[in-house]
């Protein structure tokens, strides 16, 4: 798999260093970097936050915009499903067992990857079922139409039906 660019990087020393230093996150994944982690935008992902050292501790808020370009479990037509989400994450150098934890990101070397952070985000926030409608009656198993769009009369439950 081809490695992300990663312009996204950015380094947070002097913000782990200093109580009450601030950093406003304002930035655009392009669309490569969102196809390469796997999940292709119509409207490209748009971070707004803030990374902000309160009394010691790194703190990154942010709200994620984006339209993923997706597509129906059922029937593969494309779902439109605007995200507008708020994460925040509590960013450390070296983990313990107990920080085994999505609120906590890992920077060992000082190094925030911002586009991967942002796209992990949002492949976890997303439903493990993508559909168009609740009711999405899919494809036909038969003949492949869309049942959304046309009423094919083929008869899944009992193929043979329609020959004899
Ligand atoms: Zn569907
Ligand atoms: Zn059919």
């Amino acid at each position: 798999m081809q490695e992300p660019q990663s312009g996204y990087r950015i380094s947070v020393r002097s913000l782990l260093l200093r109580p009450n230093e601030k950093k406003t996150v304002d930035l655009t994944i392009d669309s490569e970097t969102a196809g390469a982690y796997g999940l292709p935008c119509r409207e490209l992902p748009h971070l707004d936050g803030l990374l902000e050292n309160r009394a010691g501790v790194l703190m990154l808020s942010y709200t994620l915009r984006c339209v993923p370009a997706l597509e129906c479990d059922r029937c593969l037509s494309p779902v439109e499903m605007p995200v507008e989400e708020q994460f925040s994450h509590v960013i450390v150098t070296e983990t313990a067992s107990e920080q085994n934890d999505a609120e906590y990101l890992l920077a060992p070397d000082a190094m925030l990857d911002l586009a991967e952070v942002a796209m992990t985000d949002l492949r976890l926030s997303m439903p493990t079922k993508i559909l168009c409608r609740p009711d999405c009656k899919g494809l036909c198993p038969v003949c492949g139409q869309n049942r959304n769009l046309t009423d094919c009369g083929c008869n899944s439950a009992d193929i043979t039906l329609d020959y004899q």
